[in-house]
């Protein structure tokens, strides 16, 4: 029987975690007709980027994969980032999505022409689609500190997702900038074969003690041949990870406990005086955690300092902090985060009322429940303004929104609407409410954060992740404003 639905035709910008979960999801409920662009010649995203020493999730395995592809053969309770890159590789080639990406072709601008999307490659190659998603990742934007005199070190010196894998690490004297997630997994990793490791905190950050003990092969093989036991682990591990929200979320007895067991766990540093340098003085999770277990170790090697005088100026020796110190180094290692506000940017973007998408960005990114945006028809984004909940997995919550995406494009394909977006009433409302729930979340709890925006503004998620799914699952359509033109 010939299908009688429309064929959208569907750009992806980006083949990372976000893109990769689209197009299998696309792909399952028989829709072919999408490309993916991707900037780079390998898929993967972050978990392509980041290369560096001691890279590993921290948000379990068990609950950091798809729901629809788990995979039995985790080898930790949090992967090592190549076995997360090398899965979803897999799960790409598995699903038929590595079929559908264009590598090397980096999306320059997308422009809203005769009523639909024109994509224009860097290398000046057009197409025209129906819609466009972004899914190119938060955290792909390298953010390199202003420190006078960077480009005038000596020895090796590279942003943490940049890696040089050909800088000697073993016997080296290694300075790194940077204590957040990424520092802390390169300062646990590097300690031991640095001869001298310094580790330049600007700001400390708090620390969660969570181990990650390896699979033993009887529970790799119980995972594998127990599919519903697999299953069940997912949603286990997706409980327990849900069961902190209340302590996110608003001040009370659960947000007192976790931040008493994580403020005690500073009493494994010995010295006094380095404990109060690792002290922050804001509330436990109020920037994202550093899970390790090894970082406290870490820190108390006698080859290891941690330097809290903030930086002078780089030399070509090494690092001149403010109270006159050369700190001597041979490689310097720049864990220094990432611009998490471009979203999509630096892709140019127009609407059909000729638009772009800095000026309707002008006073801060924002979306309708993260995904679309008012004046923009048929453009979705994956982890668009809003989207992080917490310590939460961005898988699931790419799922939560491929699902939204999904219910806009089977209308599409029954011949329901042509366009859709979210009214600008809608969007002012829901942001009423976003400002309304925040206050009471840790994250605006008092700190800067890669959660902040400009202006103060938190960009996370301020509800539970039951209330997100719900939100993304249901679509109220006095919320949307559609068109329909075509008798198709
Ligand atoms: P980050 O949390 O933004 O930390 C950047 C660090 O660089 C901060 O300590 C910051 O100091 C410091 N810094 C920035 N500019 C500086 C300057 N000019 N001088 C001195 N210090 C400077 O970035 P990240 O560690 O890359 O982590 C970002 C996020 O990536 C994490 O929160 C996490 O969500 C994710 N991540 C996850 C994993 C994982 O899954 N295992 C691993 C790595 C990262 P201030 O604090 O003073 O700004």
């Amino acid at each position: 029987m010939t299908s009688t639905l429309r064929q959208p035709r569907i750009a992806i910008v980006g083949a990372g975690m976000s893109g990769i979960c689209l197009g299998a999801l696309l792909l399952e409920a028989g829709i072919e007709t999408f490309t993916i662009f991707e900037k780079a010649e390998d898929t993967g995203g972050t978990w392509r980027e980041n290369t560096y020493p001691g890279i590993a999730c921290d948000v379990p395995s068990r609950f950091y994969q798809y729901s629809f592809a788990r995979n039995p053969h985790w080898s930790r309770a949090m992967a090592p980032g190549a076995e997360i890159h090398a899965y979803l590789e897999q799960v790409a080639r598995d699903t038929g999505v590595s079929a559908h990406i264009r590598y090397a072709a980096e999306v320059a601008s997308v422009d809203w022409t005769d009523g639909c999307w024109e994509l224009t490659t860097a290398a000046g190659d057009s197409a025209r689609f129906d819609f466009v998603v972004s899914a190119t990742g938060i955290l792909h934007h390298p953010r390199y500190p202003d420190i006078e005199g960077l480009d005038t070190f000596a020895g090796p010196s590279f942003h943490s997702a940049r890696w040089d894998h050909d800088a000697p690490l073993d016997g080296q004297r290694i300075g790194v900038i940077g204590t957040g997630s990424t520092g802390a997994q390169i300062v646990s990793d590097l300690a031991g074969r640095a001869s001298q490791l310094t580790v330049f905190q600007r700001t400390p950050h708090w620390v969660m003690q969570l181990g990650n003990p390896e699979f033993s092969r009887f529970t790799k093989w119980l995972h594998r041949r127990l599919p519903s036991y697999d299953r069940l682990s997912y949603h286990g591990w997706r409980l327990f990870i849900e069961s902190f929200s209340p302590a996110l979320l608003r001040p009370g007895i659960a947000r007192r406990f976790a931040t008493w067991q994580i403020r005690r766990q500073l009493r494994q540093i010995k010295d006094p005086a380095l404990r109060a340098q690792l002290t922050p003085d804001f509330e436990p999770m109020c920037r994202r955690l550093i899970i390790s277990t090894s970082y406290y170790d870490a820190v108390q090697r006698d080859d290891v300092e941690v330097v809290a005088t903030g930086i002078e100026r780089i030399e070509p020796d090494g690092v001149r902090t403010t109270d006159g110190v050369l700190h001597p180094c041979d490689v310097l290692v720049l864990a220094t985060g990432f611009d998490s506000h471009a979203y999509l940017r630096p892709i140019a973007m127009t609407g059909p009322d000729g638009t772009t998408l800095e000026q309707a960005w002008a006073a801060g990114p924002r979306a309708y429940r993260t995904v679309t945006l008012p004046g923009f028809p048929n453009f979705f984004m994956f982890m668009g303004p809003n989207s992080p909940v917490g310590n939460y997995s961005l898988i699931a919550i790419a799922e939560a929104q491929a699902g939204h995406m999904l219910q806009w494009i089977d209308r599409w394909r029954r011949g329901e609407i042509d366009t859709v977006a979210p009214t600008t009433t809608a969007t002012d409302a829901y942001y009423d409410d976003v400002r309304a729930a925040m206050p009471a979340t840790i994250w605006a709890s008092g700190c800067t954060s890669w959660y902040v925006g400009a202006g103060g503004n938190v960009e996370v998620y301020p509800w539970a992740p039951r209330h997100f799914r719900k939100q993304l699952a249901e679509i109220k359509d006095t919320d949307f404003l559609t068109t329909k033109t075509s008798s198709g």
